[in-house]
């Protein structure tokens, strides 16, 4: 699928703009976790939505993966359907994205951006700084019979260049059970493989997640 026109043009930006400060797409996908987390816990205490019983925990978990130089981030939070995936990352329907793209019109030009970025959350389009392809695993807590979606997992790939692909996986029709909640894969670009140490991630971490309120696990031990 085509992304949005704007959306492609703010991906643009993002990937190439001078933004020095790369590593704050750690904070932006921690914050998004964490978001859909706090999201969960809501919807669960509120008595008219239905969600699909999850005992499972808060919290997220960062794995680094030197073969495949991945850098992953999952959540087991409220995950989102196939429709979320498209409204939520293909277009730039949110506040933060928008303001930015309304000050670069103004400004006439893209390179007048580059100042401004850093003023704006750039959000989950940040990953493509150091990402040559992000794939985002989905499956929602919300129970939606008229749709009968429960089963179904939504599987986000893009190179943050112009398209997207988005495929749906029947749980029923493979072995594989998915958990409820979101996992996001970041292929690193080859400049970014230091990330790849778990020293190095915790050192980001404690620089900017160090107020997330669930735990956070890195190759599955508790920072
Ligand atoms: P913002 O967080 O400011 O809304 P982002 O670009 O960071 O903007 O994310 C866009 C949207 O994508 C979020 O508002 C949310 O609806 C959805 N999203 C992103 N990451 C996740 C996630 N891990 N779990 C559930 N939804 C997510
Ligand atoms: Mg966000």
């Amino acid at each position: 699928m085509e992304f949005q026109a704007e959306t492609k043009q703010l991906l643009d930006i993002v990937t190439h703009s001078l933004y020095t400060d790369k590593e704050v797409f750690l904070r932006e996908l921690i914050s998004n976790a964490s978001d859909a987390c706090e999201k969960l816990r809501h919807v669960q205490s509120a008595t008219t939505t239905k969600f699909v019983d999850n005992d499972r925990p808060l919290e997220i978990q960062i794995e680094l993966d030197e073969v495949a130089s991945s850098l992953t981030i999952r959540d087991t939070g409220i995950g989102m359907t196939s429709e979320d995936i498209v409204s939520n990352l293909g277009t730039i329907a949110r506040s933060g994205s928008k303001q930015f793209m309304k000050t670069v019109q103004e400004q006439q030009q893209a390179n007048a951006a580059k100042g401004i970025i850093g003023k704006f959350g750039v959000g989950f389009y940040s990953a493509f700084m150091v990402a040559d392809s992000v794939t985002v695993t989905s499956k929602t807590a919300i129970i939606d019979h008229e749709n009968d979606n429960n089963n179904n997992v939504t599987m986000w790939t893009s190179d943050g260049t112009g398209t997207y692909e988005l495929a749906e996986i029947d749980e029923n029709s493979t072995a594989t059970r998915y958990d409820i909640g979101t996992t996001v894969t970041l292929f690193l670009k080859e400049e970014y493989w230091g990330l790849l140490a778990e020293k190095k991630i915790k050192e980001v971490l404690q620089k900017y997640s160090n107020f997330v309120s669930f735990p956070i696990y890195v190759n599955g031990e508790r920072v």
